[in-house]
């Protein structure tokens, strides 16, 4: 997967993409990031990327010239033809919409990914009109640049993409992941997917910390009692932090039970 990220810092992303699975996948050859300076499309001497507004108010804007030029210097397919292309340009923006778990696993399916980060008072709206193909918005708040979504975006993506993690079942048991997947294998963990619940509690050693226990069934070694202890502790977590998330939830029907059991005691 080939990412490009268009941005007026840099040297932001020194860093956030140095380290850990994006890392490796880089030097896997399995995602090729690269950051693009908008100042480098900007023609003026003082290298000019934003205007006051039309309309007048606070602030500056980003003008449309340099991120277009921008774009059409890395040889993206033309609006109409990216899909097909599996090509996406995407601006950061609050107004976006939400960034999520399954919109990770629909961009990681693709080919080449764009990342436009808006700064000041935002971006000319004819960016998002013409342009991009999407808003994506990370969260309910407002940054001060594109630059951290972008790097948000990046990591999810990244993990994603098969051979990026050393276990590829690690991707399906995690909080969000709706989709769940029967595999081969009779270790607890191959049967414990998400299904759009938040995780379920991990614990290592030591067994005893500090006189702070681990739930004994976890040593138990009997497969079935901890899959459905690790359900069960998934969904009470969903239910404390998370209720959202279970309209949305792939429930079987022991969960169903489990659900009942759990918010009969707890109510
Ligand atoms: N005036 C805008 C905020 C501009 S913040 C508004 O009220 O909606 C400047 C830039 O930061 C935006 O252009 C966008 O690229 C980025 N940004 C801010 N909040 C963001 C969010 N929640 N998700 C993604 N990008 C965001």
């Amino acid at each position: 997967m080939k990412i490009d990220i268009v941005t007026i810092f840099p040297e932001f992303f020194r860093g956030p993409l140095d380290h850990g699975i994006i890392r490796r996948a880089r030097e896997a050859g399995l995602a090729a990031i690269e950051v693009h300076d908008l100042r480098g499309f900007a023609h003026d001497r003082h290298k000019t990327v934003d205007d006051r507004p039309f309309g007048g108010g606070e602030g500056m804007v980003l003008k449309p010239e340099p991120i277009f030029e921008c774009i059409e210097a890395l040889g993206i397919v033309s609006r109409d033809g990216r899909g097909q292309a599996s090509q996406t340009v995407v601006l950061l923006s609050a107004q976006g919409k939400r960034f999520d778990q399954s919109v990770a696993s629909e961009l990681a399916a693709l080919e080449r990914i764009v990342l436009i980060c808006g700064r000041y008072e935002g971006v000319d709206e004819r960016v998002g009109q013409y342009l991009a193909d999407r808003e994506l918005s990370i969260g309910d708040y407002v940054l001060s640049g594109g630059e951290l979504g972008a790097a948000v975006i990046v990591d999810c993506v990244t993990r994603l993409i098969p051979g990026a993690l050393g276990n590829e079942a690690s991707t399906q048991q995690e909080s969000f992941t709706r989709f769940s997947q029967t595999q081969a294998g009779d270790g607890p963990s191959s049967t414990c997917t998400s299904g759009g619940l938040l995780d379920y509690p991990h614990y290592t050693r030591p067994a005893d910390f500090r006189g702070m226990g681990v739930p004994e069934v976890l040593a138990s070694g009997n497969h079935e009692e901890i899959r459905r202890w690790r359900r069960r502790t998934a969904l009470e977590k969903t239910i404390r932090n998370r209720p959202d998330l279970l309209d949305e939830s792939a429930l079987s029907d022991q969960d169903k039970e489990l659900l009942a059991q759990i918010t009969g005691k707890n109510l």
